[in-house]
């Protein structure tokens, strides 16, 4: 499981832009179909981003939890929804600084052929920023408005629904 990419390995970018919290959970909700069991997927972006807000749709679309079950497990650090065919594993690792304190997590025991790992500050540690299968970036554009890019090793080429809802990136600063 989450066995990576090798070094440069390639990644297909979707870009996306939502202007509202229920559009970036039903964009969670559509990304759910690209997920794959037993694989790690770090969410990326400030506070206040939408990390959050897109695993809502995700559970949603696993039917392992409703929208409005889903909630920041900034403090719980791990939250559990179990879906019919795998559990989601929403893991916020904001609080957690220290190697030690990380492996208080035990993370690894909850990875597996049926699980999803979903993180938030994952890339606080250099592990998971390697062992990481797909990625979601998420960037406060102002108002209600984000870009949500998600990448995944171009060796999967079942983006192709997905590439023909994307909004090209026009955007000053891209
Ligand atoms: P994070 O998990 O990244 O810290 P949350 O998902 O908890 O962020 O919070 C995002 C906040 O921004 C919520 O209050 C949400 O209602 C609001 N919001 C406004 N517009 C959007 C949008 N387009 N996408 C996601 N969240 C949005
Ligand atoms: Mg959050």
């Amino acid at each position: 499981m989450a066995n990576g990419q090798e070094p440069g390995a390639a990644f297909h970018i979707t870009v996306f832009t939502t202007h509202s919290a229920e559009e970036t959970t039903k964009l969670g909700k559509q990304l759910a179909t690209h997920l794959k069991p037993g694989t790690i997927v770090l969410l990326r972006g400030d506070l206040g981003a939408g990390k959050t807000t897109l695993i809502k749709g995700i559970a949603e679309g696993f039917h392992a939890a409703a929208a409005e079950d889903v909630t920041s497990p900034t403090f719980t650090l791990i939250h559990e929804y179990r879906g019919s065919r795998l559990t989601l594993y929403h893991i916020d690792l904001y609080r957690v600084d220290t190697q030690r304190e990380l492996d208080t997590l035990a993370l690894d025991d909850l990875m597996g052929p049926e699980s999803i790992l979903l993180m938030e500050w994952g890339e606080k540690f250099e592990r998971f920023v390697r062992e990481k299968d797909a990625e979601i970036v998420i960037e406060h554009l102002g108002g209600d408005e984000r870009r949500i890019s998600f990448s995944k090793p171009t060796t999967e080429t079942d983006l192709g629904e997905l590439s023909a809802r994307k909004h090209e990136d026009k955007g000053p600063d891209s």
